[in-house]
């Protein structure tokens, strides 16, 4: 079987590499489309090019015999100028054609690819690191696309050199031709056993760089945690180590390709020196004459290089089916929740119901973070969730989302099960706000419009009049068209709350997911904050994963989660009578706060 970088083994190990081959080929034919046409010129024109190349060392062999005889030298000359200009016009032609055809591909590739990624379920970013996905996207396809280019253009003119070669080479001295293709074979199938090896090699390498590139990106994705840590040596050791292990092993392939070259150049050229001995013997047994030997040799030269190039090439392709099979794997991959026949509910309510619902994560199996769990919320209940930490308030809140799906039980929407709702219809009736709210770095108009995009200036400015952010937003200099920093950096915690909020309302959802925050806000902007979260629950199912205990007092219900089950229900007023965790809780938080 081919060899595959890890997380993807398990989902690829029905597929051999004939398999392997036939898919890549067929994304390959998909994905080029048209532009299959510009490859197929590109080939031809290739071809023709090095058919022209061909005629060379014949004139050259001519100008050499028709010095030696006292003949004219015009018509050989004119010939050779011309053959040099045909063949630079159609280097030109078909490098241009290969280049628009494979810079097409590959962009379609990359597109493609993202789409993929963007489109599979939550789980398999809990499987797969943004380092490992984010290289696909760059250096897998940077890899198949320069291995096609080369492959087309260099890979077919040398592969036309060195079939019209052989064809030369018999036609000017079959004798010499012979001995020559005794020696070749032989070194053609210890260099492809070799080759092969060194295939496996560069396979590693390639893991260990991807490693490297993983834990850059998590460092430099999470730099404030690093910072605060002051943990910059120990995230440098981390990458160092793994960039070691890539060095290592790419350095060792690095030899071992070099060797392969080395070796393959010794062989071709004691080719050629046995060429020259015997061909010598030949022009002085009067055989063939000198400018035939001199064409003959020529043609062994270039036939050399041909076979450099292609031993070059091959690695090269070597690499990139590696890289195609990874993306190919990628964009073949269907998600494990689509929206496939999925239905739409048109008059949603909201009403909500777990029933007795289990659950533990794809990456951890053997831990169950909710059992036997069942809530009910009538459409337009206010329902807060608590619960010491870990306890599966979030989890909750992911699986009516959808983004996994329950092991055991049940999740209703208005009475039809979650399964049989088309996932992202259901998530377009999700607004959520949460305690770190994801503000992307474009203008804040553009991020209001996230989840709605054909919202109208007056709709958007009644949602932040009502998310109390309108005022704020046009204080600034550039009003709505202000450019959020990387992360939202340069807004405040309350703004950005805001802002989610108003985009929340925008959307104009029937279920609202409220992550309250961890961090307390100052009261002036905690005040403005919970105005806007009235205005966003009113007349909407909501539910409120109350990790501070702030807003659950306005919750019609609580329910405390404790083992992956509600353990207590009711009121603030009434569970505060219970004296159960709820109780603790509360009291814990009073004494700390
Ligand atoms: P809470 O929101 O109550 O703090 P969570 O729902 O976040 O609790 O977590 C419940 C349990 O599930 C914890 O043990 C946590 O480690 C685990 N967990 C949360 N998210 C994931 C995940 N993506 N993959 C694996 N385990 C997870």
């Amino acid at each position: 079987p081919l060899e595959i970088i890890i997380p993807f083994e398990e989902e690829n190990g029905d597929l051999n590499e004939e398999e392997m081959k036939i898919s890549n080929l067929k994304l390959f034919i998909d994905t080029i489309g048209n532009d299959i046409w510009y490859f197929i010129f590109g080939i031809v024109t290739a071809f023709i090019s090095s058919w022209v190349g061909l005629q060379i060392p014949k004139v050259f062999g001519k100008l050499i015999d028709n010095t030696k005889s006292g003949a004219s030298l015009r018509e050989p000359a004119i010939h050779a100028v011309l053959i040099l200009f045909a063949q630079a016009s159609l280097n030109f032609i078909y490098s241009t054609l290969i280049s628009v055809a494979c810079e097409r591909y590959s962009s379609n590739l990359r597109g493609l690819l993202f789409k993929s990624i963007l489109e599979q379920e939550v789980a398999f970013f809990d499987q797969n690191s943004t380092g490992d996905l984010i290289n696909r996207l760059s250096s897998d396809v940077q890899l198949v696309r320069s291995a096609l280019k080369h492959s087309v253009s260099l890979g077919v003119k040398s592969l036309g050199q060195i079939i019209g070669g052989v064809f030369s080479l018999i036609l000017i001295s079959p004798k010499l031709s012979l001995g020559m293709l005794v020696i070749l074979p032989g070194m053609v199938t210890v260099g492809s056993v070799y080759a092969k090896w060194l295939k496996s090699l560069s396979v590693r390498s390639q893991r260990a760089q991807a490693k490297s590139t993983a834990v850059a990106n998590e460092a430099i994705s999470n730099i404030r945690t690093v910072v605060a840590f002051s943990n910059q040596s120990l995230e440098t050791e981390k990458f160092n180590e793994k960039n070691k292990e890539s060095e290592k092993l790419s350095t060792e392939s690095g030899i071992q390709i070099g060797l392969f070259q080395g070796i393959t150049t010794m062989a071709l050229n004691s080719v050629s020196l046995l060429v020259y001995w015997y061909g010598g013997l030949l022009v002085s047994r009067g055989e063939i004459t000198g400018g035939e030997l001199t064409s003959f040799i020529i043609h062994t030269m270039n036939m050399q290089s041909s076979f450099s190039q292609l031993s070059i090439l091959f690695t090269q392709v070597m690499h990139a089916l590696g890289g195609m099979s990874r993306i190919t794997e990628l964009i073949n991959r269907q998600p494990r929740i689509s929206n496939k026949n999925g239905k739409i509910l048109p008059n949603l309510r909201g009403e909500i119901k777990f029933d007795k619902v289990e659950f533990y994560y794809p990456t951890r199996s053997q831990s169950t973070v909710l059992k036997d769990f069942s809530l009910h919320l009538n459409a337009g209940q206010i329902v807060a969730l608590a619960g010491a930490s870990g306890g599966g308030k979030s989890t909750v809140v992911s699986l009516l989302e959808r983004f996994y799906d329950v092991t055991k039980g049940n999740i209703l929407i208005d009475g039809i099960p979650i399964r049989e709702i088309d996932p992202k219809w259901l998530r377009s009736q999700i607004g959520i706000v949460s305690q770190e709210p994801t503000l992307f770095s474009c203008s804040i108009l553009e991020n209001l419009k996230y989840g709605a995009p054909d919202a109208t200036m007056e709709q958007i400015i009644e949602a932040t009049k009502l998310a109390n952010a309108h005022q704020f937003i046009e204080a600034f200099p550039n009003g709505y068209d202000t450019v959020v920093g990387e992360r939202g950096c340069s807004l405040s915690g309350g703004q950005k709350q805001r802002i989610a909020i108003a985009r929340a309302i925008l959307k104009n959802p029937r279920i609202i997911i409220l992550d309250e925050a961890t961090s307390a806000l100052d009261s002036e902007n905690e005040q403005m904050v919970q105005e806007a979260l009235y205005n966003l629950m009113k007349g909407r199912t909501t539910i409120i994963i109350a990790h501070r205990l702030s807003t659950v007092q306005n919750a019609d219900s609580i329910a405390v989660l404790s083992k992956g089950r509600v353990v207590e229900y009711g009121n603030h007023q009434q569970l505060m009578k219970e004296k159960g965790i709820y109780y603790q809780l509360v009291k814990r938080q009073l004494s700390l706060g």
